[in-house]
C-alpha cells in the first residue's frame, strides 16, 4: 500500500469571497475517495476553517486580533468537518479530525502517540483530516503554516507521496503573479538558495503559507524520502494525474 498526504490550502478551498468552494470540496472528497478504493491510504491536510469561519460570521477582512482570529478558526473547522462528512459519507468514507500542534512533533511520547492513532485510522480505512489546532495554541507553540504540517505528518506516517495543492500551477521561476515571462518547473532535485530565492513572499488574500513555505516543506519531505508535488488544485482531478504520474506541477524528488 502507498500512503500519500494531501495537502489542501485556504486559496484551493475558498472563493474570492473567502467562503467555502463546495463544489472544489466536493471533487476533492471524489478524488480521495477513489484513491482510498484503489488501495492507497490517503491523509488529508485540510486548511480552510478561518474562511469558514468567517462566511458564517460574515466577515470579509481576516481579523487582525489574535482571539478573534482563533474563535473563527474554531467556529469555521466546525463547519469544515461537517461539510467533509456529509461529502465523505456519500462515497461511504469515514472521517475523523485531528487537530496537532507543534507539540506532537517536538515530544517523542506525543509523536508516538499520535503515529498510533493515525496508523489505527488508517487500519481502519477512515480518512483522518489534518489541521493546526489554531483555537488552543498560542504562536511559538504553533507549527505555523499546513505546508509545514504536511511535511512533518508526511514523516510522522512514512508517506511515499505529499500532493500540495495550490492556487498556482506549481513553482516558476519566478513568481508569476509579478512577471509574465516566468516558467514552470517541472522538477526539483536540488533544493538549493537559487530555488528558495525563486519563491517570493505570501501570495493570496487569505492563504498564510505562499510558496517558500511549500519549499521549505519540499526541503522535509525529499529529505526523509517522501517526493512531494506541487500542482494545482483549481481542477481536483489534478490529484489522480499526480498519482497516475502524469507530468504536471513541480515534482520535488
Ligand atoms: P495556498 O493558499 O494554496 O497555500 P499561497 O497563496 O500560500 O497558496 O502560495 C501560492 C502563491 O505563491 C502563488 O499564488 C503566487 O502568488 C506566490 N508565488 C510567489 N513566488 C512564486 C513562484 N516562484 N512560483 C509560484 N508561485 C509563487
Amino acid at each position: 500500500i502507498q500512503r500519500i498526504v494531501i495537502k489542501v490550502g485556504t486559496s484551493t478551498l475558498t472563493d474570492e469571497n473567502g467562503q467555502l468552494d463546495l463544489q472544489k470540496m466536493k471533487k476533492i472528497v471524489v478524488e480521495i475517495s477513489n484513491l482510498q478504493d484503489k488501495g492507497f491510504d490517503v491523509i488529508l491536510v485540510s486548511s480552510g476553517a478561518v474562511g469558514a469561519g468567517m462566511g458564517l460570521l460574515e466577515i470579509e477582512e481576516r481579523p487582525k486580533l489574535l482571539s478573534e482570529k482563533q474563535m473563527l478558526s474554531a467556529v469555521g473547522q466546525v463547519t469544515l468537518m461537517q461539510v467533509y462528512q456529509t461529502f465523505f459519507k456519500k462515497y461511504d468514507k469515514l472521517i475523523g479530525q485531528l487537530l496537532l500542534t507543534k507539540g506532537e512533533f517536538s515530544n517523542r511520547k506525543r509523536y508516538l502517540n499520535v503515529r498510533n492513532v493515525c496508523n489505527a485510522f488508517l487500519d481502519k480505512k477512515i480518512i483522518p483530516i489534518i489541521n493546526e489546532n489554531d483555537a488552543i495554541v498560542s504562536d511559538e507553540l504553533k507549527v505555523g503554516d499546513n505546508d509545514t504540517m504536511s511535511a512533518l505528518v508526511s514523516g510522522l506516517i512514512d508517506a511515499d507521496l505529499l500532493i500540495i495543492l495550490s492556487d498556482i500551477d506549481g513553482l516558476y521561476n519566478k513568481n508569476p503573479k509579478k512577471y509574465e515571462d516566468a516558467n514552470l518547473i517541472e522538477v526539483v532535485g536540488d533544493i538549493n538558495e537559487d530555488v528558495k530565492n525563486m519563491a517570493g513572499g505570501k501570495g493570496s488574500k487569505f492563504g498564510t503559507g505562499g510558496m517558500i513555505t511549500k519549499i521549505m516543506a519540499a526541503e522535509m519531505a525529499t529529505k526523509i524520502g517522501t517526493n512531494l508535488v506541487i500542482v494545482n488544485g483549481d481542477d481536483p482531478r489534478n490529484i489522480s494525474r499526480v498519482v497516475e504520474k502524469e507530468n504536471i506541477g513541480t515534482l520535488f524528488v
